[in-house]
């Protein structure tokens, strides 16, 4: 009797299992869960063991523009990675990940794509859950240090390879000849030189990134570090023939900012026009204050630098100011550029909560404006 009874309760307890088993592999998804799923920031789906979607949360269908539910999983990929990622999950029983690429005929995007089993206790649903999370700018990042320490290696390596190249003939054949000895020596010097200025540019550069969330705290008048560089750079000018005119506001532009940093921004704009504007030509530095700039609140100390050089053809000017971009590479070199100068500006530029503007046109000259936000307590506001 007992045991009949015992029997009986069994079998009810196995077909109840048997029942929710079966229940859930068709079962909607509970609106709970759906809940918590819709507040994830990243796209997550429930497939059934059909691969028929159950859930797809908000990020999914604001990420992917569909309504997937009911839908099968085909309707938002076909990728051979993310089906093998979803019958690995399947088969093993766990979770299983894979990278896969979307396109939205525009812009590709990396997704992280993980598939994991639903394992609600003591039933075993047959659902997965898959998550989609962009990782697109890690790949990005990664991908622009794999190219910076290349671009670095690549700037290296020239002036290295003539310093070997010269040191072997010094040792050779140029051993006693005088004249030759010192004409190589003096191209060695200047390629020692190059290095040494991209060395010191690189240690710039990565001192800056680690600061440039810090804001500058110091007063500075943008007038007086101007009126500094400028007669730092005053001899380079005059060995060239060319003269630097400065006009505009003698004091008054005062902003939080780092001496040193401002200084250098300077020097590089006007050492740039220098070196890339005309021959015996005039670089023009106006200081002056401007108001309404595009996202920057309040008026700004605006330093425009002039030249009369070639100027720049307008498909360069939104890539000027990356590392080791340049017009024309050969020139650069003769000048003894380093291809960082521009980059180390808007770095600087950056961390002073600033703005850079570059125009130019062909057979005219360029103007670099650097615009910094006053300090609000300056009375020439
Ligand atoms: P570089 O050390 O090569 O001068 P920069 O970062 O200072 O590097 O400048 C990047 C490139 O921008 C230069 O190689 C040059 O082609 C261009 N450039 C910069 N300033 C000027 C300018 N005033 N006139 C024309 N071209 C310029």
């Amino acid at each position: 009797m007992v045991r009949t009874a015992e029997r009986e309760m069994g079998a009810k307890h196995f077909k109840l299992l048997a029942h929710t088993k079966e229940t859930l592999k068709n079962a909607p998804v509970d609106e709970g869960f759906k809940n918590i799923l819709d507040g994830l920031p990243d796209p997550v789906i429930i497939v059934g063991p059909d691969l028929r979607i159950l859930h797809a949360n908000t990020a999914t269908e604001e990420q992917f523009g569909l309504r997937l539910f009911n839908e099968s999983f085909y309707a938002l990929t076909r990728q051979p990675e993310a089906l093998a990622c979803i019958r690995k999950a399947k088969e093993e029983g766990r979770s299983a990940e894979t990278k896969i690429l979307f396109s939205d005929g525009k812009f590709d995007s990396t997704f992280r794509f993980s598939v994991s089993p639903i394992d609600l206790p003591r039933i075993r649903t047959e659902w997965l859950v898959i998550s989609m999370t962009d990782v697109s700018h890690v790949n990005d990042a990664e991908q622009i240090r794999r190219e910076f320490v290349a671009n670095v290696s690549h700037e290296l390596r020239s002036p290295l390879t003539t310093l070997t190249g010269f040191i072997e003939t010094l040792k050779g054949e140029a051993s006693e000849d005088k004249g030759a000895r010192s004409r190589f020596l003096q191209i060695m010097e200047n390629e020692a030189a190059r290095m040494e200025r991209l060395v010191s540019d690189l240690l710039s550069l990565s001192k800056l990134e680690a600061d440039e969330r810090i804001r500058p705290k110091d007063t500075v008048d943008v007038c007086d570090v101007v009126r500094n560089t400028i007669s730092v750079l005053r001899p380079i000018a005059d060995r060239s023939g060319s003269s630097i005119e400065l006009v505009g506001k003698e004091n008054g532009l005062i902003v939080s900012g780092d001496l040193g940093q401002l200084t250098q921004v300077f020097h590089n704009l006007i050492e740039n026009a220098l070196k890339y504007g005309s021959e015996n030509g005039t670089v023009m530095v106006n200081c002056l204050i401007k108001h309404n700039i595009d996202e920057i609140l309040g008026p700004v100390a605006c330093v425009e630098v002039t030249d009369q050089g070639d100027g720049i053809d307008a498909v360069h000017l939104p890539r000027l100011t990356e590392r080791f971009y340049r017009v024309d590479k050969h020139r650069s070199r003769e000048v003894g550029g380093t291809g960082l100068g521009l980059a180390i500006v808007k770095h600087i530029v950056n961390r002073h909560r600033g703005r850079i503007a570059i125009a130019s046109q062909l057979g005219v000259g360029s103007n670099f404006s650097v615009m910094v936000p006053l300090q609000t307590q300056s009375p020439s506001t």
